[in-house]
């Protein structure tokens, strides 16, 4: 069976409460071995990391997402920071990120984005980054910060030309259902012709469904469906994609 990572899925969601270890078996028996939970805020860091102390492949990153700053509070920044130092399990900061469409300051959030990449930084720690009609802030906040291991734009959206933008500064970006809907012609290009040793699969379970499973909960066993949209799409085989993304995921997250 060919080995499968899904590097952005939120397990941790309610939406999982009632048959969590039944979704974990489906994508396991798919051939998926490592998931990577993102959280959104202080109020999950404990279920996130929870579930990774738990679960055999399941890892755990902290941060604090642009959906849910309404509550934030400056010692939310203290914990991370005293998380990422206690937590030794911990393979990234994030999700956080810069949000247009989110109806929270944009100067605060690009202040909040700021302190978590210097966090990541002071912790040699990679991100994951969430991106909304932001990239030019985003990539000018990246420049100005230079951190040590890079990160992963999660659910990359957009033409070639900015995800090498991205690439040049160390990133992987985040390739999800978006890519399965025939509309999405920007990104499907530039997924077709972008290194594939810069991809990264993921689900973003139980959102970003795939074309076909609209209105139903995602989850981590639909990365098959993702590869099988990449192979498609870039003529090469389920195995090389596969094989480049297993070795992806770990020189970033687990080196
Ligand atoms: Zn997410």
């Amino acid at each position: 069976m060919i080995e499968l990572i899904d590097s952005h899925c939120h397990l941790d969601f309610a939406d999982f409460a009632p048959d969590r270890l039944e979704v974990l078996a489906r994508a396991k028996a798919k051939g998926v071995t490592h998931f990577l939970v993102p959280s959104i805020g202080a109020h999950n860091w404990q279920a996130v990391l929870a579930l990774a102390s738990q679960h055999q492949g399941v890892y755990a990153a902290l941060g604090i997402h642009p959906y849910f700053l309404a509550n934030f509070d400056d010692s939310h920044l203290q914990l991370l920071d005293y998380y990422l130092t206690t937590e030794k399990g911990v393979v990234a900061v994030g999700e956080f990120g810069l949000d247009k469409m989110v109806d929270f300051p944009f100067e605060q959030q690009l202040q909040i984005c700021k302190q978590q990449l210097l966090l990541a930084k002071q912790h040699n720690l990679p991100v994951i980054l969430h991106c909304r009609k932001a990239h030019n802030e985003l990539i000018q906040l990246l420049q100005q910060v230079k951190l040590s291991r890079g990160g992963v734009i999660h659910g990359f959206s957009g033409s070639s030309q900015v995800g090498m933008q991205y690439i040049k500064l160390g990133f992987k970006l985040g390739i999800g259902g978006v890519i399965t809907y025939p509309r999405a012609a920007k990104t499907r290009q530039a997924v077709s012709e972008l290194p594939l040793s810069s991809l990264l699969l993921e689900t973003d379970s139980p959102d970003m469904p795939i074309l076909g499973y609209q209105g139903q909960r995602n989850e981590p066993a639909n990365i098959t469906e993702v590869l099988q949209t990449l192979t498609k799409l870039r003529g090469e085989s389920e195995e090389l994609i596969a094989k480049a993304n297993v070795s992806t995921f770990c020189e970033l997250f687990l080196s």
